[in-house]
């Protein structure tokens, strides 16, 4: 039986992801790339826009195409699915199942028959069981699950539910697993060693581990960055609401940890924030990223912005090219507002003009622009430790990520994939640098 798994949505998607991987292989099932050759599809989807629901009905129809084609095919939707979108979906596909629960998914997916019968990998919360790794050299580990904030706007809190945190002692094994594995073979030590951890969650600074209160983002951030061996950590999402400063110390201090922060504002408007429920001030945010940026200096900042949000006027839109002006972002996600069903943002109307919402996307990423390569060109000259992810397609070059978290392009061999190496920067453009391997490419310290 083979399956293959289709994931949309953030990273702790295909953290999930990872994690269905394990329970299908624990059944006997093997993964292939190709979705025709598949017996079982897994969809993972996304709700947090109306976008990301529409593809699914896109999808669910060339799935139906399928099942004409391989009468064993079975279809399951998980993931982060409204309530008001279920009944929709369970005429679309064979079974419907609640991420939550993946240690109890059925041990066959033969809905007639699969009554009583789960899986053998118990645990009580799903995020414990060991993942598949879809990357050798990088892991994503997650450290909670759901948010308690209840921003005007978004379905979170709905589908993921409130905050559930996960034990420390539980982060720290599954990391320690990513770092170490295969140090036993020398081969594989090289080969197969995470160089990179990201702690997840979707406000990862309201961490508190439920087995001892005291450790909170900043002492887990300070321990998983303690275990032994040579990586970069980097976390997503913070809040800039309850952004400690024993926190900023922490990422100032922690050599492990990377300068790069994406701190989203959402708006450069109070009064938006307020309708927003997010319960800081702009001259809370600017103060914040004020005091970040004097104890690490050379931090790439990125945001996210939804431009659009109910009666957002446009001198209320000002503000928030005020705000790009003079913070300069290194990098900014920028939404086009959308309603979605049962949060308090939709009782709102939802007014202002896609054409509208479209012109300040455009405004805000000009902006961008010019911030971004004016960043970009301080790297100019420079020697970088440079992370290599993947080829470009056909023309010989590499992309990776510098340890400030920007993509870098230069021409290498595809054996560095997965290496640290060092890159001399040549060009700076908005979107990333292009750079030239240097000849002693390996960093000695790091590899
Ligand atoms: N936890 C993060 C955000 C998680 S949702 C935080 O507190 O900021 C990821 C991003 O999706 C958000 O930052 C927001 O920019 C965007 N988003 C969420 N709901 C949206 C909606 N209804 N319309 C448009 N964009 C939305
Ligand atoms: Fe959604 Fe983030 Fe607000 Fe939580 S903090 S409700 S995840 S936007």
């Amino acid at each position: 039986m083979k399956y293959h798994i289709i994931t949309f949505g953030c990273q702790m998607n295909k953290s999930d992801s990872e994690r269905i991987a394990t329970i299908l292989e624990d059944r006997g099932y093997k993964s292939v790339s190709e979705i025709n050759e598949a017996d079982l599809i897994v969809v993972n989807m996304c709700s947090v826009r109306q976008s990301a629901v529409d593809r699914i009905f896109g999808l669910s129809q060339k799935l139906a195409k399928l099942k004409t084609q391989n009468s064993k095919l079975k279809t399951i939707l998980t993931g982060c699915i409204l309530k008001s979108d279920r009944q929709k979906f369970t005429k679309k596909f064979d079974l419907i199942l609640d991420i939550k629960n993946l240690p109890n998914w059925p041990k066959n997916f033969d809905y007639k028959i699969h009554h009583g019968e789960i899986c053998n990998i118990r645990c009580e919360n799903y995020l414990n069981i060991q993942p598949k790794y879809q990357n050798n050299f990088r892991a994503f580990v997650p450290i909670s699950n759901g948010c308690n904030n209840f921003c005007s706007y978004c379905v979170v809190p709905f589908i993921r539910g409130s905050l559930v945190c996960r034990d420390h002692q539980e982060i720290l094994k599954e990391t320690k697993k990513a770092i170490q594995r295969g140090l036993n073979s020398i081969r594989k030590a090289i080969s197969n060693r995470a160089r990179e951890i990201w702690l997840l969650g979707q406000n990862v600074n309201d961490y508190q581990s439920p087995t001892n209160l005291s450790i909170n983002f900043a002492k887990l951030l300070q321990m998983v960055n303690d275990i032994l061996g040579n990586f970069w950590l980097r976390f997503t999402t913070p809040n800039p609401q309850n952004f400690s400063d024993e926190l900023i110390e922490t990422m100032a201090k922690c050599e492990k940890v990377t300068p790069y922060l994406n701190l989203p504002v959402q708006s450069g408007d109070n009064k938006i924030l307020r309708k927003m429920n997010r319960p800081y001030t702009i001259e809370d945010y600017k103060n914040l990223v004020k005091k970040i940026r004097k104890k690490i200096p050379d931090i790439t900042l990125s945001t996210d912005i939804i431009v659009g949000f109910p009666r957002e006027t446009k001198k209320q839109f000002e503000n928030t090219v005020k705000l790009f002006r003079e913070i300069k972002f290194d990098m900014a996600y920028i939404a086009k507002y959308s309603p979605r069903p049962g949060t308090a943002g939709a009782e709102l109307k939802d007014n202002v003009s896609l054409p509208e919402k479209e012109k300040r996307y455009k405004i805000l990423t000009e902006i961008l622009k010019e911030t971004a390569l004016e960043k970009n060109k301080k790297y100019l000259g420079k020697e970088v430790e440079v992370l290599v992810d993947e080829p470009v397609p056909k023309n010989g070059f590499l992309i990776g990520k510098t340890k400030t978290y920007k993509t870098l392009k230069f021409a290498g061999p595809k054996n560095l994939i997965g290496q640290f190496v060092k890159v001399e920067i040549i060009d700076a453009l908005p979107w990333g640098l292009k750079g030239e391997l240097k000849k002693n490419k390996k960093c000695q310290h790091l590899s």
